[in-house]
């Protein structure tokens, strides 16, 4: 599967890996738009949020739970979530992911 985030998770291509346990892998964004921005990312490929349903409901809850966890390793005291959902919604990788991003200011109001 021509998928980067599969690949990552296969260990084909390197990461600057922070975190993994069997179902979700966790690294560093490779464009970073905040001091720390990394990447929460199910093992599974799931192309994006519209593609949940039910069957992931704990999925999607770990994922979650993992952001604050991981937030407060990487030094983070306040952090920002980001899910983009399609191409209109800005998502380029088709591999679902939850962006967590933070650190030097006080991010501005979206
Ligand atoms: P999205 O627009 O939500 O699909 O975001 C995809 C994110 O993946 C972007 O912020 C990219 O910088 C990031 N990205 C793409 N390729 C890699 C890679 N090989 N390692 C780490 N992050 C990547
Ligand atoms: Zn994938």
């Amino acid at each position: 599967m021509n998928c980067i985030f599969c690949k990552i998770i296969a260990g084909d291509i390197p990461s600057s890996k922070i975190y993994e346990d069997d179902e979700l892998i966790a690294f560093n964004d490779i464009r970073p738009i905040a001091p720390v921005h990394f990447l929460i990312v199910p093992k599974q490929h799931i192309e994006s949020l519209v593609d949940c349903d039910a069957g992931q409901q704990a999925l999607l809850g770990k994922m979650l739970l993992l952001a604050p966890e991981l937030a407060r390793q990487q030094g983070l005291n306040g952090f920002r979530t980001m899910i983009n959902t399609g191409r209109e919604g800005g998502q380029e990788v088709f591999h679902l992911h939850v962006h967590v991003f933070g650190g030097g200011q006080t991010l501005p109001k979206t």
